[in-house]
This record gives C-alpha cells, sequence and structure tokens, in this order.
C-alpha cells in the first residue's frame, strides 16, 4: 500500500491552488452577490486543461484520470465550492461522450469539450422525482431519420451555459427498450434553458431547467444504443457525477478546518486566543478527522476507477460519507466563529450552505446508502 502521491498529482495539486487563488479567489464575493457565473474563468479553465483532465491526450485531453480529477476539484472545491460544482458536472457531461459516444461524436466532440471551448450539461432528473427513474417523462419519437424530443429537465447544473445536453429519454413506441440517452446541440430548434433556480449556495454556478419541446434531433445524437439510456446515467452519475461532489466536499473539508484553525488563532477571550480552548480543539480534531478519512475513501475509489475498475459501491458509501462529513466540519467552522459565523464575508457561512447542497445532487444519501446497502447484502447472499 503507497499513500505517497505521485509526483504529477502533487504538481498538479500545487499548480491549481495556485489558479484558485489567483483567478478564482478574487472573484468569490461578486459570484455571492450577484450568482452569475464567471463564464470566462470556465473557458480559462478549458484552456488550462481542467476539463479534461480524464480524457486521453489522442482525444484531446491530459489524460491524468480520476485521482487526478479527484485533487483538482479538491483544490477548486477549497476556495470556490461552486466553480468546483460547475466543473465537475461539465466534466461529468462529457465524460458520458467519452465512455459512451460513438467515433463520429467523439471526434465531434470530444476535443471541444476537454478545452472548454464547448460546455456539456448532464440533464437526467425531472420534476416527476429525481430518485425514481420511472419519474421520467422527457419523450423521444422515432421519426425515421430524426427522432422528436419533447419534455422538461430539472436541476441541471449549467443548464443556462450548456452548449451540448446529455439527454435521458423515454424511447417512445419501444416500450421494452425503455430509456435511450441523446445529445442536443445549443441551437437545434425546440431546445432552450427554463427557469433558473434561486439556491441557498452554490452562487456563481447555475442550476435549473433545460427544456425540449418538438426538438428534432439527428439519428446520429442518439448516445450509445436505444435502451442504454439508464446505464448510461447510472456509469455517468456515479463515476462522474458522485465522485465529482466527493471532490467538491474534500475542498469544503479542507477550507472549513483552515478557517477554524485561523479564526482560533486570532480571536482573544480570557487573555489567550481560543485556540487554547480544549472544547475548541476538540471540534478541530474531529474535522481533521473527518476530512482524512473521507480522503482516503475518496482517493481510493478514485484509484479503482483508474484501474479500469467499477466502483458504484465505494463511490455511493464515499458520496454519503463525505457530504455529510462536510456539513459536520463546515457546522463545526460555524461554531468556533461564534456569532461571526453567521455573519456574511465570513466564509463559515457559505460552507454551510454550499454544503448542503451536496446532500440531493447527483443521488441523495438516502440513495447512496440504498446503492452501498443492496450491493454489500448481494455480495453476501
Ligand atoms: C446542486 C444540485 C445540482 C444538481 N445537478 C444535477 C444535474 O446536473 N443533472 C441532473 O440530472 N440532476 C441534477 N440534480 C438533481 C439531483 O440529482 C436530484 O435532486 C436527486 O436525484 C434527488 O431527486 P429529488 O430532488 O427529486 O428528490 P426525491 O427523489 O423527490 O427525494 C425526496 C426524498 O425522498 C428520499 N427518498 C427517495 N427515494 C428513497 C428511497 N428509495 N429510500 C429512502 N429514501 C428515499 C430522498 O432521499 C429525499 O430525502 C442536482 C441537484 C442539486 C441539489
Amino acid at each position: 500500500m503507497n499513500f505517497q502521491p505521485a509526483p504529477g498529482q502533487e504538481l498538479l495539486r500545487k499548480a491549481v491552488r495556485e489558479f484558485a487563488e489567483r483567478e478564482v479567489a478574487p472573484l468569490v464575493e461578486e459570484m455571492e452577490r450577484t450568482d452569475e457565473v464567471p463564464l470566462d474563468l470556465i473557458k480559462k479553465m478549458g484552456a488550462q486543461g481542467y476539463l479534461g483532465v480524464t480524457v486521453p491526450a489522442e482525444e484531446g485531453g491530459t489524460g491524468l484520470g480520476h485521482l487526478a480529477r479527484m485533487i483538482l476539484l479538491e483544490e477548486l472545491g477549497r476556495v470556490s465550492a461552486a466553480m468546483s460544482m460547475s466543473l465537475q458536472c461539465l466534466q461529468f457531461g462529457a465524460g458520458c461522450v467519452r465512455e459512451f459516444g460513438s467515433a463520429g461524436q467523439k471526434e465531434r466532440y470530444m476535443r471541444p469539450l476537454a478545452k472548454g471551448e464547448m460546455l456539456a450539461a448532464a440533464a437526467i432528473t425531472e420534476a416527476g422525482g429525481g430518485s425514481d427513474p420511472a419519474g421520467i417523462a422527457t419523450e423521444a419519437l422515432d421519426c425515421g431519420d430524426h427522432y422528436l424530443l419533447n419534455g422538461r429537465k430539472v436541476f441541471i447544473t449549467n443548464s443556462h451555459i450548456a452548449d451540448l445536453g446529455v439527454f435521458i429519454a423515454r424511447t417512445k413506441d419501444a416500450p421494452k427498450k425503455e430509456f435511450s440517452a441523446f445529445l442536443v446541440e445549443k441551437g437545434t430548434p425546440g431546445f432552450h434553458p427554463g427557469r433558473a433556480e434561486k439556491k441557498i449556495g452554490f452562487h456563481g454556478c447555475v442550476t435549473g431547467e433545460l427544456v425540449l419541446e418538438n426538438c428534432r434531433v439527428p439519428k446520429e445524437n442518439l448516445l450509445g444504443e436505444e435502451g442504454q439510456g439508464l446505464a448510461i446515467a447510472l456509469k455517468g452519475v456515479s463515476d462522474y457525477g458522485r465522485t465529482g461532489i466527493v471532490g467538491v466536499a474534500l475542498g469544503l473539508m479542507q477550507a472549513s478546518l483552515e478557517a477554524a484553525v485561523k479564526f482560533a488563532g486570532e480571536r482573544v477571550l480570557y487573555g489567550k486566543p481560543i485556540s487554547a480552548l480544549p472544547a475548541v480543539h476538540f471540534r478541530i480534531a474531529e474535522m481533521y478527522a473527518d476530512l482524512e478519512a473521507s480522503r482516503l475513501l475518496a482517493y481510493r475509489a478514485a484509484w479503482l476507477l483508474d484501474q479500469g475498475r467499477r466502483a458504484d459501491t465505494e463511490i455511493a458509501a464515499t458520496k454519503f460519507f463525505a457530504t455529510e462529513a462536510a456539513l459536520r466540519c463546515a457546522r463545526k467552522a460555524m461554531d468556533i466563529h461564534g456569532a461571526y459565523g453567521c455573519i456574511k464575508g465570513y466564509a463559515a457561512e457559505r460552507y454551510c450552505r454550499d454544503a448542503q447542497l451536496l446532500v440531493p445532487a447527483d443521488g441523495t444519501n438516502d440513495i447512496m446508502r440504498v446503492v452501498a446497502g443492496r450491493s454489500l447484502t448481494a455480495r453476501r447472499g
């Protein structure tokens, strides 16, 4: 067992930390205030190779892999969970094309997606119930030389900046084949964003509706095969979505810990910094344990993906553990700040709001327990 990060991973961490502190940190306050997506920054991250970190070099990426992606999202999330969330969902959309695209689709989309010249959203959830695929009502009607798509997706990250939507729809008139996946390009008549949600956190990362109204999609835009939609959604959501959420959670925990230690060293009570109080030590020690335990789970799950293995059970367990740990850490950082923790401008309250959004995103933590629990009991059965 080797706990020593590879030299390339350490270099990446250093480079992303510098980038995040130089380019992202100055924008955080404005993102909080306006809730607007800093598109130029996303494009810059694309040019930097951050979007294509799991995309092989021959397809336009850097091919560093899933563990490198985890480190990247962690370092971005340490400065801005919203930016890390935007990036991870763009990688999720691109990941579906990378894993299931035909040679023609990869040729058309992978380079621009890896370089951030094109931005992809993964559009699965509908108002009928995110946890229950039976709630997907979006329909794709086979019209011979094209499909006709109708439906409305909700809670889609990057909805209003996406150039390409990966949609899961019911393949109408093919009941046995059920769900299929489709690539829909911006500018296709009938495809447009709907309402942008006002969220408690992740300000500067847009989450909203994507609408399909009598949208004609060429046959060659079917992703994978007819009937493969759910398999595509499940692999995409596990390998890219949930692992991405975990990366954001690690960054939030690191930021919470650093903010708590800093504040405790500066706040003087009883003639001494509160970092001398045992109650503060306890909170900081618990935050550290939560962060390190999450990191070990997360890095191992990402490493399994880099070995070409399925890791749905490990990823589901890591997602609920790390996101709940992020909530605990953010809450402790807030508590250590006393009343300052509830004041805007002190990052602790932002960490709390952002951490809560990690719980439902890409599958609620109840569903994570269902996925992990079912798989573990089946192994013993
Ligand atoms: C910030 C954010 C970003 C998101 N980005 C995307 C995106 O890019 N693309 C996308 O497609 N979706 C996205 N989503 C949607 C997300 O995947 C769904 O919110 C999630 O799947 C849950 O669906 P729901 O909100 O409809 O909750 P519901 O499914 O309605 O669940 C309601 C409650 O019932 C519980 N529950 C449901 N089923 C079970 C069960 N079997 N056992 C125990 N409890 C259960 C849930 O845990 C929850 O507490 C995003 C959500 C958020 C918050």
